[in-house]
């Protein structure tokens, strides 16, 4: 017997979006969320924020679906009209949050906030609240409909706070109240491979039925394996790590920085940058994702020769003697900044990014990484990579995090990685 159908639908709500000044990128991410689990999307649907229209379509929808998700429109303005809409189709009032409300002051702390802003804590009666850390906007879940009625779930418009809501939240939510499987993939992010070459790894690798895709993004390739058993994905993905090595090859969708931030943050520590041919790159990189600051001390930005000796203590000697892309050079830079800042770990970078400076044995894309733990000898690795200026520049600021990460995660760097396709 075949088991029930699950359908679903998703209504994203936002005039910007039948306007077409904003192309909408949630019903492709959440209708792949949904597909990945069996649950069948019956409908995607672009709405206006128009009040009549957003009423009608929600009760057709929760009338012939299990599950409806609602985005946008959760803001504090007038044309904001989830709440609205949910409640009415469910015959329900809207109710005050106090808890909500502080959530929402806590945020503003210190700034002036709007009395509009207390639209933001009302939700429908009935309906149980989605706390939202990305953003202002609570989400919300309740039924709508006949006797059970379809599970409505409400998210926020701005996909940085919609996507880890949907990790973080929705999924749990799913597998209790909708049904569905286990999505029968296995999803890993590759850094400093071409996607060639990783399309060759994975078909060196293949195990019997498991079938993979890959998406290239800036700078990593996302690869999913799909079919086959459980066990036989896990083999698949332990064969391409092995031949690549543990740093470059990564489970589920993951980004360096936050990889990185991430490691830090369990242990509890500061780190501090030393940066030449990066510029301040990698502090620019980590600085992009927000609460950066409890993990950053800062980045010293030591381009010249003279800048390596004053802001870090680097002997002029050293520079003479090594060169200034030499393993010596980063590794009094990765001490002098743990010198001269309160971090525990430093990581520095020192490279040739050209198009001009190379030699022959120092060519073009060569670069130096170094790492250190307060009180420890700190660890240093070559690295040749290919490419214009920009891309050693953004290679090198993302081997230093993939390589900071694994010296923290107790891995010997300088030994265990294969970097050759780089
Ligand atoms: P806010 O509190 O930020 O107003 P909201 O829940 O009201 O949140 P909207 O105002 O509808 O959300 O959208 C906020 C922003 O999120 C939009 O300007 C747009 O950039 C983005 N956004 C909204 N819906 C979509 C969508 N379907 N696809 C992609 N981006 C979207
Ligand atoms: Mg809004």
């Amino acid at each position: 017997m075949s088991e029930r159908e699950i359908t679903a639908a998703i209504l994203a709500v936002g005039t910007e979006l039948t306007e077409g000044s904003t192309q909408d990128t949630h019903g492709r991410f959440l209708a792949g969320t949904l597909v990945e689990r069996g649950i069948t999307v019956r409908e995607i649907l672009l709405l206006p924020d128009n009040r009549a229209l957003f009423a009608e379509s929600l009760r057709r929808l929760a009338a012939d679906c299990d599950l409806v998700v609602v985005t946008g429109g959760l803001g504090p303005t007038s044309d904001d009209l989830t709440r609205e809409v949910i409640a009415e189709c469910a015959g329900v009032a809207l109710e005050f949050h106090d808890e909500l409300w502080e959530q929402i002051t806590r945020r503003f702390a210190g700034r002036r906030i709007s009395q509009t802003n207390r639209r933001q804590a009302y939700v429908p009666a009935g309906f149980t609240v989605i706390p939202n850390p990305y953003g202002t906007a609570p989400a919300f879940w309740g039924r709508v409909g006949e006797r059970r009625g379809a599970l409505v779930v409400a998210l926020p418009g701005p996909p940085g706070e919609l996507r880890p809501l949907v990790a973080d939240e929705v999924l749990n939510l799913l597998r209790a109240e909708v049904g569905g499987r286990e999505p029968e993939v296995l999803a890993g992010t590759s850094f400093l491979l071409g996607e060639s070459m990783l399309e060759e790894l994975l078909q060196e690798a293949r195990v019997a039925e498991v079938e993979w895709g890959t998406r290239a993004e800036q700078f990593r390739v996302v690869f999913k394996l799909r079919g086959g058993s459980g066990e036989q994905r896990e083999r698949m993905f332990e064969a391409v790590s092995a031949r690549v090595g543990p740093l470059r090859i990564r489970r589920g969708e993951v980004a360096a920085e936050a990889l990185l931030l991430e490691a830090l943050r369990e242990r509890g520590l500061v780190i501090a940058l030393a940066e030449s041919c990066t510029g301040g790159l990698g502090a620019k990189l980590l600085t992009d994702i927000s609460g950066a600051s409890e993990q950053l001390w800062g980045s010293f930005v030591v381009y010249s020769n003279e800048a390596k000796e004053r802001m870090l203590g680097v002997p002029a000697q050293t520079i003479q003697r090594y060169g200034a892309v030499s393993r010596e050079t980063v590794s009094a830079m990765t001490a002098g900044a743990l010198e001269r800042s309160s971090a525990e770990v430093s990581c520095a970078i020192s490279g040739i990014a050209g198009p001009g400076g190379g030699t022959e044995e120092k060519p073009v894309g060569t670069v130096w990484i170094g790492v250190r733990r307060r009180a420890e000898a700190g660890s240093e690795r070559r690295f040749l990579f290919s490419g214009d200026r920009d891309m050693v520049r953004r290679k090198s600021a993302l081997a230093a995090m993939l390589l900071t990460e694994g010296y923290l995660g107790g891995r010997e760097v300088d030994k265990d990685e294969n970097w050759q396709y780089i």
